[in-house]
């Protein structure tokens, strides 16, 4: 079994982290702001006191940390992975970050006999917290095939959608797709409770017709009653979106969904609720709309 290290502690990496002990792997951890670890050491996990330290001790480095710039600071930092790594090493991007950046962070790796896959994921909290995570995976056949059994013990549904960066790309498409999905159900929740119809009923009428989906059954409610618990980060979707927007504007591709969406996140983030649940898209729509 490969030594792994996970670096990044956050919502996602600490519950992946803990499956990866649960799956008997030996886990460094390491998280940039002290004081995340005590969970994971409490159940045979050890902390290592630099990043540095971590890198030394393992074969194969995870990484989830937020943004593109977090991701090229711990693998290029001054005593980042790169510095530290022995030549060999793989590293497994689960942040979700931009996939031309993360081509580019690949190619810099391997001049130093680094193998890099990215594999971001979805699925929510719930998804890491139950190692149900949809992952996509990019990069050489056999790097992906090395990283396998490490994202098994995270996930359920792992693709490999081919070179370096197609996984990134793969979640982009992702986050425009939820973008319709939340959008439509949104608006209908909204003409619904202002035509006077029960719009609880309304869910329940169309929940197994054509208007059927992910977000009708699990997020309507939530629009209903104008409250937006966590979830997933209106922040962190907008953040998304800029990548997906970005491969748009390269593929010369037009996006007029993705887009309206982006402004209404920005208002929303100006609006000081960028902490609130996706389905705060809700909030836009009922502001416009006079409620
Ligand atoms: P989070 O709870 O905000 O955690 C972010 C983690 O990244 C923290 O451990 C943070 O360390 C670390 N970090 C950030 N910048 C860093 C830097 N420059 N150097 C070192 N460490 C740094 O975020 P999350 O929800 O776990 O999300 C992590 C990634 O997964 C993101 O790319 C996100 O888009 C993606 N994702 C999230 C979800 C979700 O539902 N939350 C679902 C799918 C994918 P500190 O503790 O020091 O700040």
């Amino acid at each position: 079994m490969e030594r792994v290290g996970f670096v990044g502690l956050g919502t996602m990496g600490a519950a992946m982290a803990a499956n990866l002990v649960r799956a008997g792997y030996p886990l460094h951890v390491w998280n940039r702001t002290p004081g995340k670890a005590g969970p994971l050491v409490e159940i045979g996990a050890t902390e290592a006191g630099t990043l540095a330290e971590l890198v030394a001790a393992v074969d194969v480095v995870v990484i989830c940390v937020s943004d593109t710039p977090d991701v090229e600071a711990v693998l290029f930092g001054p005593e980042g992975i790169a510095a530290a790594a022995r030549e060999g090493t793989l590293v497994i991007d689960c942040s979700t970050i931009s996939p031309r950046a993360t081509r580019e962070f690949a190619r810099r790796l391997r001049e130093r006999g680094i193998a890099m896959v990215d594999a971001p994921v979805s699925g929510g909290s719930e998804g890491a917290i139950h190692a149900t995570l949809t992952i996509m995976v990019g990069g050489e056949p056999a790097d992906v095939e090395r990283a396998h059994a490490v994202l098994a013990a995270m996930g359920r549904t792992i693709t490999h959608m081919g070179p370096i960066g197609t996984g990134q790309a793969t979640k982009a498409v992702n986050q425009v797709i939820i973008c319709g999905a939340y959008l439509g159900v949104a608006e209908g929740i909204v003409l619904a409770m202002r035509a006077g119809l029960d719009p609880d009923a309304v869910v329940a009428a169309l929940n197994n017709g054509a208007a059927q989906s992910w977000v009708l059954a699990n997020r309507s409610g939530r629009m209903v009653e104008d409250r937006y618990p966590l979830g997933f980060k209106v922040a962190l979707h907008r953040k998304d979106l800029a990548i997906a927007l970005d491969l748009a504007r390269e593929s010369g591709v037009s996006l007029p969904v993705a887009g309206l969406t982006a402004q209404l996140e920005n208002g929303l983030i100006a609006g000081g609720h960028g902490d609130e649940d996706m389905s705060a898209l809700a909030r836009a729509i009922r502001e416009l709309s006079g409620m």
